[in-house]
């Protein structure tokens, strides 16, 4: 299991989940069977007191299990917004965070908000079903209403970790991101990531996107965590920004 996830390799976590353990106590996992589109990343933080689990993939076979979560330790699940790539295994936690800007979208998690009808409709969404006479077409999103509700600013704790709460609308309204200033460590969500920028959902702002990319250009970190694909530096960052701000809108 995630014993496992030696540092930058990367591993099976299970038959669903790959894994890599990264700096720090972090651990990536992601779906590899899932349509690019819909794979993203989901972060297990492993802190003094308790554990943050950020964002939950898909939801197609159960996250829990696959964390090694230790028995008694508590374990906060944060998710970056409500989009479906996002929140399909946010109800396997107790405790459940999110932006204020999305609250009511958590609790009944309609297709409307979490795009999941997107998905059900998506011809090679998957390349392979996640156990055998799983089909696509009743696929939801389990309602998960929060148990925190987060603002900019707030602080989420591990007891030995401090994560700032930035709120980076536009990809969605309640996107956001968590940054530990101390260990250089800054969880984007969707807001920013390698690859094409995705601002045209319903939902979607692009005035307060570029807003977004504006006070990223100012955040100081060393490792960019991202709701899709690959690590990135604070020079990748700002370079993504640049070009997005640069683009016609
Ligand atoms: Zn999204
Ligand atoms: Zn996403």
């Amino acid at each position: 299991m995630m014993s496992l996830a030696a540092f930058g390799s990367a591993h099976r976590a299970s038959n669903w989940f790959s894994c890599e353990g990264l700096a720090q106590g972090i651990t990536r996992l992601w779906e590899p069977q899932v349509h690019s589109f819909f794979r993203s990343n989901v972060f297990h933080v492993r802190g003094r007191d308790g554990d943050l689990v950020i964002d939950g993939g898909m939801g197609l076979v159960p996250l829990r299990p696959v964390l090694g979560l230790l028995p008694g330790k508590p374990v906060v699940a944060v998710a970056t917004h409500v989009h479906v790539d996002h929140v399909g295994a946010l109800s396997e936690f107790q405790t459940r965070l999110g932006h204020r800007a999305e609250a009511a979208f958590f609790a009944d998690m309609a297709d409307e908000h979490t795009l999941a009808g997107y998905f059900r409709e998506m011809a090679d969404g998957l390349d392979h079903l996640p156990y055998k006479g799983w089909s696509q077409q009743p696929f939801h999103v389990q309602p998960a209403p929060l148990s925190r509700i987060l603002a900019d600013g707030d602080v989420v704790e591990t007891g030995d970790r401090s994560f700032r709460v930035l709120h980076l609308p536009g990809h969605s309204p309640g996107s956001i991101g968590l940054l530990d200033e101390l260990n250089g460590d800054f969880l984007t969500g969707d807001a920013i990531y390698r690859g094409r920028l995705v601002d045209d959902l319903p939902g979607s702002d692009v005035p307060a996107y570029r807003k977004t990319m504006q006070r990223l250009l100012q955040i100081e970190f060393s490792r960019a965590y991202c709701g899709h694909g690959e690590t990135i530096d604070q020079d990748e960052l700002r370079s993504i920004a640049r070009t997005y701000l640069d683009s016609p809108s």
